[in-house]
This record gives C-alpha cells, structure tokens and sequence, in this order.
C-alpha cells in the first residue's frame, strides 16, 4: 500500500462510524477505508478490502456481459482526479460479491458520487466516493410500473436512451437538416428537369402534346401540334372536347382514353384524323404515339406525339386510285393490256387478253402466255424482254400469237417501266394491238419493194436495151423512111426527127409548132386532121390519119400517113403524143389509079343500070296493066336486083370518093340519140321480118358528120337484118361510157368465127362461108363505116360467136 498524506487517524475513524455509506480512496484509488454503513449494505469485512484497488475488491459482475459498472466509476473517478472537483454520476449498477456465496454477486444500484478531499497544497489528498444504494427503491419503481424486474432495467435504459435519443435527435435534425438540403436541390433539379422537359416538347419539332386528367385537359401543345390542330394557343388549358370539338367521335378518341386507363403506351399508323382548320374540315393521316405519364404509380395524363403522313398516304391513295383507274380503263379497251411484277411474273392481264386467247385468266399468269408464242418468235421476245429487264428500261417487239380461234396473229407490244413513289423499280406496264393486217401490207409492201428493185434493174438493163433500140429504131425508122415526132399536147412544142422534117418540107433545124405542120396539110383534110388531133388530145384516142399535104418548099402535093399514141400524164390528162409519118404517095397514087379505074367503071355501069331501071319500070307499069302476073312477079325480082345494083356501084363510087379525100367532113355538134331514132323510125316502117328493139336512150351531145355517123348506123342495122333468120331479135342501144358515146347492136344471127373477126373491117373482107353466099354484099359497109369512125377519132369493134349472134360497136367523143 502507498502512503500519502491520506487522512488522519481520526479523520479515518470518524468517517467509519459517519452515518453514511461511503469508500474513501487514495488519489491512486486504493481503498483507504469504509464506513461501516458501507460495510453492511456491501455484506462486505473491512479487513478485506482496505489497501485494495477499488475495482480489485468490486470487479464488474463476470455474469453481465456488458456490465458499465468499473468503466463509469472510473470515468467519473478520472474526471475528479482531473478537475479536483465533485462529480455526480447518475444511478448506476454495481453488483457487489456474495460474501456467502464466493463468486457469486448481489445485484445493487447505487447513486455515486466521488467529492475530493484536498490538502493544504490544494492537492488531492483523498476521495469520499459516497453511494446510496438505491436497489430498493430501483426494484420498488420496477414492482410499482410493471411488478417486473426488467422493466426497472428498462427504466434504466430508457433513460440511457433517452440519452440516445437525444443524440439520435440531434443527429436526426443533422440528417433532417441535410436532407432539406438535398430536397431543395432535388426541387430544384426536378423543377429545371420539368422545364427542360416543358422546353424539349415546346421547342420539338415534331408534333406534341401533353394532357392531364381524365378530361384529358392540354397541358402542353407545341407549335407543330397547334398547326396540326389547326387551333390556336388558346386551347392550352382546355378539355380535348372544348379545344378541339370536332374530334368527338373519332376513333383516335378511344385509343387515347384507352392508354390513359390502361397504361399501354400505342402506337399507330397512317391514322385517319379529321380536323377543322380555317373552318374547313380536312382530313389527314397521322403515325400516332401515345404514351401515359404517371405521378408515382398514377397515371395522371397521356403524352402524345404525331407525325403527318398525309402526303404520303394521299400519294399512296393516290396510286391505288390511279391503279383501280387503270384496271378500269385497261377492261374497257379494245388494247391487250398487262403488269409484269418487279420479278418479272405477270400479275394482271385485261379482258382482252382473255377474250384473245379464249385461255382463262390462271392459265395467262405467271409465264403461261408465252406458251402462245409463235415458236419461231420466242427467242427474240425472251431476248429483248431480259435485256431490257436488267437495265429497267422499255422494251418492244413484235410477234405473233396463238388466238381464240387457233390463228397466230401478229402483235405489237411495248412495255413501259413502272416505278414506285420511292423511284424504286416496280416492274412493267404492257400494251400490246394486234396488226395482222397491217403486217401483211407490210409484208406485201416489202414483197412489192422487192419486185420494185427488181423492177429498176430490170428497167436499168431495158433502159440500156431501150439505147440501142432507139438507135436500131432510128435505123429502121430511117430504113423505112419514116419519120418521128413526139407532141408536147400543152405547149404544142414538138420534137422531130429529120425526116419529119422533111417530108413537109419544115426546116430541118429549130423549132417547130404544130402550126406550122397544120400549115402543110391541103385545107379540104384540115378539119379531119384537126378533129383527130382534137379527140386525142381531150380523150386519148389513137391518131390515124392519111391525108393529102402540099409540100413547103416544093410546093408538091403528097400523101402522109399519120399514127400515133397518146401518153396520159398522172394527173390523168393527157400530155404527149408520139407520132410516126410515112409517105404514101405512090400507094396513094396506085390506089387512086384503082379508084379511078373502080369508079369509072361504077360510073360507066351506073348510065346503062339507069336505062335499064328505067326500062324494067315501064314494063312493069305495062305488066300491071294487062294484069300478067307473071312478068310481074319476073320484073318485080328484076326492080329489086337492079335496086340492089344501084346501091352496090354506089358503094364502089363512094369508096373511090372516100380513098380520093373527096368526101368532106362536115362536123356539127348533134344528139346521137336523136339521130338513131330517127333512123330506127325509117327501118319500123319497112322491116317486117325482124324484131327490132331500141332501149331508151338520154341526149347524147356529139361534134361529127350527121350524115356519115347515120351512115355507119344504117349499115350496121342492115347487116343485123341481113346476118340472123327472120323472127329473131335485134337489139339497139347507145349510151355515155367512158366519156364516150357508145352504140351497140346485137342479134341472134350467125355470127363470126374468131379467126375472121379481126379482119371484117378490111376493104372488101367477107366471111366465106356457106351461110353467106346467098346474101350479096361486097364487103365495103364495114370499111367504109371503120373509115368513118376513124376519121372522127373514134373506134369500131365486134364480138361475136359463131352460130350465136354478134355485138357490133363503135364509140365516138362526146361533145366536149
Ligand atoms: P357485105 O356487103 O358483105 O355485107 P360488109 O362490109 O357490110 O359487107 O360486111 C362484111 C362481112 O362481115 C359480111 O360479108 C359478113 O360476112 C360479115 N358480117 C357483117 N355483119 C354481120 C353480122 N351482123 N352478122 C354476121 N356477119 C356479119
């Protein structure tokens, strides 16, 4: 044990027997003593403590694991041995040992105290650590709380956390302290959130809107949406219904109401919306978002977000329309029309093509109409399809196709590349006409074009033929002394050989004018001339003509022949005249010998026919008279030979008049129609044996010789009557016919073989024949009557059949 200053033995001793409960402790807290209050309520013997450690002789109860009872002793020992001042500690336990019970403790509580006692040097000199032992009061409280030990301990406890509680509070208004730090930041923060937010869907370019409540009430309506709206800022703060009114009963309505009370966020596209913008109703299409706001777990609006697809659903409309126009247009046409797909498939065929085909639509589709094409024909469409195909671009062709009817015909096709609104390419649209017949002209065109060709080679090489033959012609013009002339019909300018020349006695160089041709020609053949030149220039006929010319320059008269042909131009009049000459004065001179000779004769016959006539007459008279029937009959048949005599010399002498240029034209302008009537009339009268029948005939203006024209007619009734048996028929009629006036007449008669028709028309030419020998006749009536055609620039034909009948014809112009 240390030894300090410490207290008195007296002081010891007076503390002992103090009627208190106390330990008094050396600074270094040794137990110096106990009272002896101290030693009873501890059960505890004075010997044994003193000289000890305080927390030597009271250790804490081993039992409690967390007794405090050493620790706050000493805490509150070390504070008065820091200050030198009293320290009052609350009620604490402190189990003592069981005296009777060595290891054992008692549970007690006291209420320390530890005072400083100091001495004179102001320094510790010992410690009165007085305790009050509060067990009984502390159990007391227990009991009269809740008549239960622990809850003394809780009071105790409480107290300790009370103390905590304190702490915790002080802590707690840190933490509150801090944490309305944090939620004014937060507010803050969510306030600059809300706002960035508010911006974000004001300033969004894209179509917004924010509503509230179930009355879904616009809490937010951007720019874009406003112009969707068509509304103006002013339905901010309204009800769907108010802002917008003509939404009611729009499907759009539903979905939004539905995302509102389900919580699903939608989507949808191309949306048919109609809204009132400007007072007009629209209608658009929307991609549509919906998508709800929750406050928490609430679902407290809807935030919505549309994108205007109108135009491309108005385009897209716009393409089925077009597309359904189309079909429309495509089943109403005539035209084969078809879509090929962007894989090449036909997809759609018209009407057409299966009215064409007579197949039925499956078996068109696809690939299965190029089973109608010509085999010969596949190839080349398969070619010009694909390359066309891979460059996207048009293609045509032509082939020929399987019909209906088991026909190919030939088609046209053309397909046109379709593309989409994107420009991506979406195959072909295809229309195809049927031009069979315009292939076969084609084809015959081509066919004649090459006939063409060989036409112009040909013509080449007869060109050059035609070269020499002109010159071998030349030769042989001039061999034969002819001479040649080719008329310009409108300017009159002529092209003549010298030969032509010549022989009228022209100058053999310059120009010469048909003038000056007319001017050689011997005045009595001028209108002859003229109105076979005349006839060939308005109508074409054929020039032949023989007539006398008074030389030129010898002033010599001679005899020209004159043939030639008519070219008609494009236009159909008539331009050129080709003209041969011939000089036939000596065979004229020959005949005329012959006529003369004819024609003295005709007239010495003709003054003893007259006597005899004459002589036949009276005697006849005298017969009549003495009634001798007789002579009558004898000197009747007598009369009618002689008569038939008459006419025969006449016929010669006319003939020799007509070869000698003296029988003269005496042209007029009459009605041919008239004429003929007029010489039917005669021929009524004194035609009992035959049927004459006249058709009706309209006026018939004609420029010719009366006389001559009634002539050729009179002839060619007469040989009608006399060439057919008596009864039969004999039909006359005349009429206009290619700008000509033409007159027939046919009978039933005996007719003419072929081989002697070609030649009835030449002077003297008779049919031999037995039919024929009983019928007189020369064979000058047809001659003389061809002669006169001609000469009026006209033609004279027969057709006839042996044992059948003849058609007798001649054609002269008509009056121009
Ligand atoms: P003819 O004086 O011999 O009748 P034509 O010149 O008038 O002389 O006729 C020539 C010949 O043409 C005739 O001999 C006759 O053989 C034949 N002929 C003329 N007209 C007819 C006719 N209508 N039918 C049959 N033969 C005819």
């Amino acid at each position: 044990m240390k030894t300090n200053k410490g207290p008195s033995y007296d002081t010891i001793k007076a503390l002992e027997t103090a009627p208190s409960m106390f330990l008094v402790l050396s600074p270094e807290l040794y137990i110096i003593t106990a009272s002896d209050m101290y030693l009873e309520a501890t059960q505890n013997d004075r010997k044994l403590i003193v000289g000890r450690h305080i927390f030597e002789a009271f250790p804490d109860n081993p039992e409690i694991p967390n007794a405090d009872g050493v620790k706050n002793i000493n805490a509150s020992l070390q504070e008065v041995l820091r200050t030198k001042k009293a320290h009052f500690m609350k009620f604490q336990r402190y189990d003592v040992p069981d005296i009777a019970n060595p290891g054992k403790f008692i549970t007690r509580y006291w209420d320390p105290s530890h005072t400083p006692i100091l001495d004179e040097d102001g320094e510790i000199s010992y410690i009165i650590q007085l305790a009050t032992n509060v067990t009984d009061q502390v159990l007391m409280r227990r009991k009269l709380l809740a008549s239960e030990t622990a809850q003394a301990e809780s009071a105790l406890e409480v107290s300790s956390l009370i103390s905590k509680l304190d702490l915790a509070e002080q802590e707690l208004l840190m933490l509150n302290f801090n944490l309305e730090k944090q939620i004014d930041q937060r507010t803050e923060q969510l306030e600059n959130s809300e706002e960035k937010y508010r911006g974000l869907i004001e300033h969004s370019p894209v179509a917004m809107q924010v509503f509230r409540g179930e009355e879904m009430r616009f809490e937010i309506v951007n720019e874009a949406m406003l112009k969707f709206l068509g509304k103006g800022p002013e339905i901010i703060g309204k009800t769907l219904f108010e802002g917008v009114p003509e939404i009611a009963g729009q499907p759009i309505v539903d979905v939004l109401y539905g995302v509102y009370h389900t919580g699903n966020s939608l989507e949808l596209q191309a949306e048919e919306v109609v809204l009132e913008r400007n007072g007009i109703k629209e209608t658009g299409y929307y991609d549509v978002l919906y998508r709800p706001l929750y406050d928490g777990e609430v679902i407290t609006g809807v935030l919505g977000i549309a994108i205007d697809v109108t135009p491309q659903v108005k385009a897209k409309l716009a393409i089925q329309e077009s597309e359904v126009r189309f079909r429309t247009m495509a089943e109403g046409s005539g035209i084969l029309i078809s879509t090929i797909d962007v894989d090449g498939k036909v997809d759609y065929l018209n009407k057409t093509w299966v009215e064409f085909t007579g197949k039925k639509l499956d078996k068109l589709t696809n690939f299965g109409w190029t089973k109608l094409i010509h085999p010969d024909d596949y190839e080349q469409v398969n070619r010009s399809y694909e390359a066309a195909y891979i460059r996207k671009e048009a293609f045509a062709n032509e082939f020929r196709l399987l019909d209906a009817e088991g026909n190919y015909r030939w088609l046209r096709l053309r397909g046109a590349p379709r593309f989409n609104a994107d420009g991506s390419f979406a195959g072909y649209v295809c229309s195809s006409v049927d031009f069979t017949d315009e292939k076969q002209q084609l084809l015959e065109i081509e066919y004649i074009n090459k006939a063409l060709v060989n036409a112009i080679e040909q013509l080449e090489h007869s060109n050059s033929l035609l070269r020499d033959s002109e010159e071998n012609l030349q030769s042989a013009f001039n061999a034969a002394d002819l001479g040649s002339c080719t008329l310009n019909i409108k300017t009159g300018k002529t092209d003549m050989s010298p030969r032509y020349r010549s022989l009228y006695g022209l100058p053999l160089m310059g120009e010469i004018t048909w003038d000056m041709v007319n001017a050689a020609i011997e005045p009595e053949f001028l209108p002859e001339v003229n109105l076979v030149m005349e006839n060939a220039k308005i109508h074409g006929t054929a020039v032949d003509s023989t007539y006398a010319i008074r030389h030129l320059e010898t002033g010599e008269r001679r005899w020209m022949r004159v043939a030639g042909k008519v070219r008609a131009s494009d236009d159909g009049t008539f331009s050129h005249m080709y003209l041969v000459v011939m000089d036939v004065t000596v065979q004229k001179q020959d005949e005329q010998r012959k006529n003369d000779f004819i024609a003295m004769v005709s007239h010495e016959l003709k003054t003893p026919l007259t006597s005899l006539t004459g002589y036949t007459q009276m005697l006849l008279r005298t017969a009549r008279k003495e009634i001798d029937e007789a002579k009558i009959g004898l000197l009747g048949k007598m009369e009618r030979q002689l008569k038939k005599m008459a006419v025969m010399i006449d016929g010669f002498l006319n003939i020799s008049r007509l070869e000698a240029g003296k029988i003269q034209m005496e042209v007029q302008r009459f009605d041919l129609a008239l004429l003929i009537a007029e010489i039917g009339e005669e021929f009524y009268a004194i035609t009992k044996s035959h049927q004459l029948l006249f058709s009706e005939m309209e006026v018939i203006w004609v420029n010719a010789d009366r006389d001559k024209i009634g002539h050729v007619v009179n002839n060619l009734i007469a040989n009608a009557i006399k060439y057919s048996p008596s009864g039969s028929d004999i039909m006359v009629n005349c009429e206009i016919k290619n700008r000509k006036a033409e007159f027939s007449i046919s009978d039933k008669g005996i007719g003419v073989s072929a081989q002697d028709l070609p030649r009835l028309f030449d002077r003297y030419y008779r049919v031999q024949g037995t039919q024929v020998v009983t019928v007189s006749g020369f064979g000058i009536g047809l001659y003389l009557s061809a002669e006169i055609i001609q000469r009026h620039g006209g033609k004279i034909w027969a057709e006839s059949e042996l044992g059948k009948g003849s058609v007798f014809y001649f054609s002269i112009p008509l009056a121009s």
